[in-house]
């Protein structure tokens, strides 16, 4: 296998606790710690992994969104990719949007292997691979658990609701990666320095020719309802009478 592309995406990151902006337009990222989403975390060890036993050449990362983004493609590049691109958009990249890029860099730079999270932490749409797969017309494996590379094709562990389903795919294809796929390394002071001469290319949505989804528009974000505070019930019987004093059963 030649190349690996790996999707990166700056989110808040997941310890912060959020807050709402005051005009519901989103949430405050303003001195709030921005990390890589959680499960592109995981995908980019996975492709370092496949790296490392010789299964590939070379493994680039690959951001869109704000040019601070940089900050999360030198923490890739400081894991051990080789190099990154970041197409920079400061407005909201919707799913579609962003899979049309990946495409576009996909035409590009002809990877036998593009993985990315299963889900962004941020908007939780688990979509962008399925997206990609379908606008690449090449197999997918989603939520990947275990993925073993051999030859031209992957066999891939699949996290489903009925347990675990293994697949074959041909490659190239798309994988998203799974919690359980394996724990990302920590990064060390020596390669977050060497991270820095490290390629990083910045390209635009407009410059790769991508048009934006204008399908899917956010109006407004609310908080969730607060939960309400919990009581103690001594015994089986008074669990069934608080139940039923809140009007859950008659
Ligand atoms: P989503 O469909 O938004 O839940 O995102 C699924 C995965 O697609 C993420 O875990 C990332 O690997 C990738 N992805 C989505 N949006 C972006 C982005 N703006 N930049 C980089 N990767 C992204």
């Amino acid at each position: 296998m030649q190349k690996i592309m790996v999707c990166l995406k700056r989110v808040v990151d997941y310890n912060v606790r959020i807050r709402l902006r005051p005009d519901h337009s989103g949430v405050v990222s303003d001195g709030v710690k921005m990390s890589i989403n959680p499960f592109d975390e995981i995908a980019l060890e996975e492709a370092l992994r496949l790296r490392e036993r010789g299964l590939a050449s070379e493994v680039f990362v690959v951001s869109i969104g704000p040019s601070d983004c940089q900050q999360q493609l030198r923490t890739g590049l400081a894991m051990g990719a080789d190099r990154a691109v970041l197409v920079e958009e400061d407005g909201e990249v919707a799913p579609l949007t962003a899979a049309r890029a990946f495409l576009k860099l996909v035409e590009r730079e002809q990877p036998d292997l593009v993985l990315l999270g299963k889900q962004a932490i941020d908007d939780d749409c688990n979509q962008t691979g399925q997206m990609l797969a379908a606008l690449w017309d090449r197999p997918q494996a989603t939520f990947a658990s275990k993925l073993e590379v051999n030859g031209g094709s992957a066999t891939v562990t699949r996290e489903v609701d009925a347990g675990l389903e293994v697949i074959e795919v041909e490659l190239p294809a798309v994988v998203t990666a799974d919690l359980r796929l394996n724990e990302p390394r920590y990064v060390k002071l020596p390669e977050i320095m060497k991270a820095k001469k490290k390629p990083l290319e910045t390209l635009t949505l407009g410059g790769l020719g991508v048009e934006a989804d204008t399908s899917l528009r956010t109006l407004a974000w609310n908080e969730p309802q607060e939960r309400q505070k919990g009581v103690m019930v001594s015994d089986v019987p008074a669990l069934v009478a608080a139940l039923h004093d809140k009007g859950f059963f008659n």
